[in-house]
């Protein structure tokens, strides 16, 4: 964030947000709320509390915008889905308590793929995100609004959440920064069920500085989320700086499932040559599971997705049509109505994968080779401090361009997945552009709990490739 930004009063930087949400947000679709009066509240407090906590911490007086599968209490939170359009939960997600100790500033909602299914953000009941960079490609998905308010220059941070790149993909088609931490080190109370045992809520910001100090605001054990570390890890945000570290970087730069461009290559090849320029280790490296990757993540969380969203029923929570109906008519009529297209694909193909006789052959194969790809990671880091990778194999691309193509859509996750399945850290930052000037970011995989290690390689080639 800039001096001037820190310098200003808590209310009039909050009032400068929620401006450009309402004005710059909407155009671009990438907000979908605005709660100014608890903004205000919460702006105004930190600026009579001069000295207290909230004054004094890590984000005090920051304004902040929230994916929209995100709980906050007595204010919408759709999951851009008409299945959800008038839900107000009566409770906030940890995160939001976490974020109010900070001082941060919620000024609002962004808009995302519907129950965060997506890498487009095309699937929203709220219609597409543009992207501020060039509004004729996609903002990537499913963190799409999250991503492009960040570009946009409206908050200096903003908070989505990530199964399988959704927090990466996107920061990378937007030209920002965007991390996903060690799985479990961020609570999942409050946070819209997609897939559990992959969700993260991860935050996106313009700077590396600015995503470690995001993420530290928000990491923590949680009583209320029974999958959250006891041991967290731990981030210093001056050792985040500290970038005379020679690391030993291990380069995934291809794929055989799936066609790298031209441009993304040059791109990680010019980073490449920049870091071994300046002494770090640099050697490519096979991973012969990444082409399963993607299919083993569309089982599972397609299966884990079909048990999550069983709890709209349409009697305690979700849409409701008409209830002159019999029971069976009235479910079928509600999920029918409530859900989209990319959801009940998902929900089917999930409650096929589970299904007795199925199970065996696609469902626990799944979890194996998951094994298998924890494994072999395990195995790389016992000779690298860092896994590097293209983000997503192309730059951002138009819109509507995959829309009937759903496996063409899948396969943008492809670099992003695997260490969703295992798990672990990692981090897209922006280096590189096309002819056209569109951003591409890599991706920076680290062990489990080396969440600090992650930010702190992710600023060192910061600094190499934009200072
Ligand atoms: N694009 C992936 C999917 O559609 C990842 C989504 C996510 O990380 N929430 O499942």
């Amino acid at each position: 964030m800039s001096n001037a930004d820190r310098h200003d009063s808590a209310i009039g930087r909050t009032k400068r947000a929620l401006d450009a949400a309402a004005t710059i947000g909407k155009r671009l679709n990438a907000v979908l709320s605005l709660c100014t009066e608890r903004a205000f509240a919460a702006a105004e407090q930190i600026d009579k509390a001069t000295g207290k906590d909230i004054a004094t911490g890590i984000l005090s007086g920051i304004p902040v915008l929230l994916k929209d599968n995100i709980c906050l209490k007595d204010y919408p939170t759709t999951c851009a889905s008409k299945m959800l359009e008038r839900f107000i939960p009566p409770y906030n997600a940890t995160i939001v308590d976490k974020l109010d100790a900070a001082g941060a500033i919620i000024i609002g909602k962004t808009n995302l793929d519907e129950f965060a299914m997506g890498s487009s953000n095309e699937n929203s009941f709220f219609g597409p995100v543009l992207n501020p960079i060039n509004e004729k490609v996609v903002p990537g998905g499913s963190s799409g609004g999250s991503a492009a308010v960040v570009a946009a220059g409206i908050v200096p941070i903003a908070y989505g959440s990530d199964t399988g790149g959704s927090v990466r993909q996107p920061a990378s088609f937007c030209g920002v920064v965007g991390m996903k931490p060690t799985h479990g080190a961020v609570s999942r109370y409050g946070l819209t069920a997609f897939a559990s045992s992959l969700d993260q809520i991860g935050p996106i910001a313009a700077t590396v500085s600015d995503c470690a100090r995001g993420l530290k605001a928000i990491i923590g054990h949680d009583v209320k989320d029974a999958t959250s570390l006891v041991d967290c890890p731990v981030i210093d945000l001056d050792a985040v700086e500290r970038t005379d570290r020679k690391y030993t970087v291990g380069v995934l730069a291809d794929s055989d499932e799936i066609a790298v461009t031209p441009d993304v290559k040059r791109v990680i090849l010019c980073t490449i040559d920049k870091m071994k320029q300046v002494g770090h280790s640099v050697e490519m490296i096979d991973f012969p599971l990444l082409k399963y990757a993607v299919a083993c993540y569309y089982i599972i969380a397609t299966a884990e997705a079909s048990a999550n969203l069983a709890r709209y029923d349409s009697v305690r929570f979700g849409h409701r049509g008409t209830d002159d109906v019999s029971l069976d008519e009235f479910y079928s009529q509600n999920r029918t109505e409530g859900f989209g297209t990319e959801v009940k694909r998902r929900i089917l193909l999930g409650t096929y994968v589970l299904s007795e006789g199925y199970y065996d052959a696609y469902y626990l194969k799944a979890c194996k080779i998951r094994k298998l790809i924890c494994s072999a990671f395990d195995e790389l880091f016992s000779r690298f401090d860092i896994i590097l990778t293209p983000t997503s194999p192309t730059p951002p691309f138009g819109l509507g361009e995959r829309l009937d193509k759903p496996l063409d859509m899948y396969q943008s996750d492809i670099f992003t997945i695997p260490a969703s399945l295992a798990g672990l850290p990692a981090i897209s930052i922006p280096v590189g552009k096309t002819e056209n000037g569109l951003p591409i970011g890599v991706q920076l995989i680290g062990p489990r709990m080396h969440d600090e290690t992650v930010l702190q390689a992710a600023r060192t080639i910061e600094r190499l490739t934009k200072e």
